[in-house]
Formats: structure tokens, sequence, C-alpha cells
């Protein structure tokens, strides 16, 4: 290991991490950011397909773009920020899902949502499931809309965490991939890739590190780890620090994957329509049909269907893709797509999951998350986030913070 004394340590070269560490250098402190895999970017990937396009198989949406931070630094990076209006806030393609219903459903879901916010007012916290109308016709779809956004079940969601997910509606993407702007963000930073962190010792003066390439000591650490690797303690401090533990317990990794299917005759479809799979059922997919205009399908799987796909490996996630491609356009559909992307965030050992929520009683863990240790160990990632969490933006946002409070401490 070149450098192993540091000032400030930055664990977790995702959003987050590349953030804090951005910050450290900014203000001239000597950093060094360790990174478990062989790449920046963590939960944010964009890959290329054999035509040539970025695929975001991570985060691709900027959300609340006109206050997202990532956006300025794809245009200062050069890159096109594409502002077409995404899919879910247009009509679905009507086959299988006829106009009235699609009314009827929006309201439902409209009604639902408002119930979460009224519920989000009591001192109680309960599970967002409790909201569903009983009986309601779109409870399924309801459901499935909630695993998307959350990647749990809505029996597993915390109301009140639910309702603190703050969007300002405004939804952009990055031609070349939102993976690619966060990676290129990392470009001349101090980086060890390929340097996971086993332990974090704090009981002495200075901090001992213990990576895969050896220990490395430093004066403070940022611990921009997700919640799943702080919760199974694949990360060992010394002496423990239960609180952090038990937080990032009550804020699990939901689960969602993306299928990227390349598509034969795509111009009979308007570019950027979704249908759903099923409107009847939580267990569906929803695909967005010519994303970018480009020849593919983009597909979304959620919570437990996608943990239940993710046994079956890749090919598990394509057979029920065009077994609902072909309940809806019939047979001969199958003959049009192939599978060109996918990869499984719940058994990718350095994720283990895609996005954090909180359990019912769990809203109040970001924050307890989100402290700081003796002013020497900091936390970031998306999970710290009170209203911005499980974004891109929000990961960014927490990693600056705990930069910024890593600089505050240095002066006290
Ligand atoms: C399929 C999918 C779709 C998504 N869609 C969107 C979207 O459209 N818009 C949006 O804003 N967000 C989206 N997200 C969420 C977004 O990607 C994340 O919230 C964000 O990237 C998290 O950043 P982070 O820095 O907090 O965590 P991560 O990106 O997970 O970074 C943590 C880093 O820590 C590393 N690490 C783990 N363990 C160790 C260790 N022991 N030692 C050293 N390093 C370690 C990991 O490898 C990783 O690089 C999506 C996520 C997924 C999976």
């Amino acid at each position: 290991m070149p450098n192993n004394d540091v000032e400030v340590l930055v664990i977790g070269g995702g959003a987050a991490g590349i953030a804090a560490a951005r910050r450290l250098t900014a203000a001239s402190i000597p950093c060094l950011l360790v990174e478990a895999r062989p790449r920046l970017g963590g939960r944010a990937f964009t890959v290329t397909d054999g035509q040539g396009f970025a695929l975001d198989l991570g985060c691709g949406w900027l959300h609340s773009a006109d206050r997202n931070p990532w956006v300025g630094i794809a245009q200062e990076q050069g890159a096109t920020v594409d502002k077409s209006v995404p899919p879910w806030q247009r009509r679905s393609l009507e086959i299988g899902f006829p106009r009235a219903d699609q009314d009827d459903f929006q309201k439902a879901f409209a009604s639902f949502f408002a119930r979460v916010s009224q519920a989000a007012e009591e001192a109680r916290d309960v599970a967002a499931s409790c909201l569903l109308e009983p009986g309601g016709r779109w409870n399924g779809l309801i459901s499935a809309l909630g695993t998307y956004i959350s990647g749990g079940e809505l029996e597993c969601l915390s109301v009140k965490d639910f309702d603190r997910y703050q969007d300002t509606g405004v939804n952009w993407r990055v031609v070349s991939g939102l993976g690619s702007v966060i990676r290129e963000y990392g470009a001349g930073l101090p980086v060890e890739l390929d340097c996971p962190v086993r332990a974090v010792d704090h009981c002495g003066k200075r901090l001992r590190i213990e990576t895969a390439k050896g220990a490395i000591t430093a004066d403070r650490a940022v611990i921009a780890v997700p919640t799943s690797i702080l919760a199974a303690e694949q990360i060992a401090f010394t002496p423990a620090v239960p609180e952090k533990t038990q937080a990032a317990s009550g804020l699990p990794l939901g689960l969602n994957d993306k299928l990227f299917l390349s598509l034969e005759n795509a111009e009979e479809f308007a570019p950027d329509v979704r249908i759903f799979g099923h409107t009847d059922r939580s267990a569906t997919a929803v695909y967005q049909f010519r994303p970018f205009g480009r020849p593919h399908i983009e597909a979304y799987f959620g919570g437990r269907l996608a943990q239940e796909l993710e046994s079956q490996g890749d090919d598990g996630f394509f057979r029920f893709a065009v077994s609902e491609l072909t309940h809806v356009f019939g047979n001969d559909f199958s003959r049009r797509v192939k599978l060109i992307g996918i990869h499984r965030w719940g058994v990718d050992p350095y994720a283990r999951g895609s996005y954090s929520f909180a359990l019912p009683g769990c809203a109040d863990e970001r924050a307890v998350l989100a402290e700081s240790v003796d002013n020497r160990l900091f936390f970031a990632g998306e999970a710290c986030s009170a209203h911005d969490f499980s974004t891109a933006h929000g990961a960014w946002h927490t990693g600056v913070a705990a930069a910024d409070a890593v600089i505050a401490a240095r002066g006290t």
C-alpha cells in the first residue's frame, strides 16, 4: 500500500464517498479513498452495449433535477442531459390497460399517497400497507409501484419515512450514463481500488483501519458504505458501534433490478412509453419502451419479485420478462427481444441491495446513522439523508456534509 498514513480515510467510493473526497481535496486536506471494487461508482454503474449505447444498471434518473447537484457536474463534464418527460409522467400504452382504467388507477394511487401523508402526521408509525383501501381494485399495482419506488414491500415500509422523501417532480437523464458521470467525478482523486476495509479500530489516539491490502493509520474516517454492509458487520469496529449497527438494520436496502432488452422493429412504439406486465398484482415488472428513443426496453423489477428472480440467475429475469411481454403483445413478441444488460444488486457483495427504506418505527434512524462518533468517525451514504434518501443526489449531499463536518472537527 503506497499510502498507509493519511489524515482522512474515506471508505467506499460511491456517490457519497467520491463527493466527500472531492470536498476534502478541494479544502487541501490530505485524504485517501479506499474502495472494495475494482471501479468507482458503487450503485452508480454504467456499461456499454454492443451498439455503443450507455446502459445505467444502477441509478439513471436525476430525480429532483432542478436541485440535483449531479446535473451541474454532468454538464461541466460535457455530458448531455436529456430533459424528456419520464415514462411515469405520461400515459401508459393502452393495450391491456384502457384509458379509463389508467385514470381510475391514478386516482386510487393519489388517494393512497394522501392517506400515507395523513398517517405520517400521527404519533405512531405504521406500515404503508395499512393505508391500502381494503379490497381495493388497484392494491396489487399500487404495491408494485411501492416496490419500484422503495425496493421493499409496503408491509415493510415506514409511513413516516415514505412521506419524508421530497421530490420536485423534475426528472432528467444523462445520455452517456449517470454512472459514468459519478465515476468520472472521482477521476484524479487519491484512490485505492480492490481494497475492501475489514476493520476499524478507534481505541487509540489514531485510527487503525485494516484493509485487504494492509493497515492504514488515519486521524479521521468518512464511512460511506451501504447500510447492508454495516448491518451485517462486514466492517468490524473496535470498540463496537451498536447504535450504528442498529440504525443500519432499521434501514435495510430494498431490491430493485433493471433488465435491458434490445427490441426489433422498435419504431412501432413511441419513445419513453411504458406498460405494466400485469395490472392486477404486485409481482409484475414495468417496461419502459425506447428509452432515449433507442431500440431497447428497460424493465424494472422490485421487492420480493426481484428477490425471487435473483435466485434464478440473469436468465430468470429474461424468462419472466418474455412471459409478461408475450402475455401483453402475443407469442411472436419473444422473437423481437434479446437480453443486453442486467445486474443483480441483491447478490452483489458490496451492495447487497439497491436502496434504503426504513422499517416501521425506524424513520428517525437516518439521523442516528448520520451522527459522527467522537468527532473521528463520520458517516455518509444515501441512507443518511433525511429527505433525499435512496438517491444519488441524496448520497452526494451526505458526502459533502460529512466532509464539512471533518473540516469543522479539525478546527476544534
Ligand atoms: C437498480 C438501481 C436503480 C437506481 N435508480 C436510481 C435513480 O434512477 N436515481 C437515483 O438518484 N438513484 C437511484 N438508485 C440509487 C442510487 O444508485 C444510490 O442511492 C446511490 O448510488 C448510493 O450511493 P452511496 O455512495 O450512498 O452508496 P454506494 O454507491 O453503494 O457506494 C458505497 C461504496 O462502498 C463500497 N464498499 C462496500 N463495502 C466496502 C468495504 N468493506 N470497504 C470498502 N468499500 C466498500 C461499495 O463497493 C461502493 O462502491 C438506484 C439504485 C439501483 C441499484
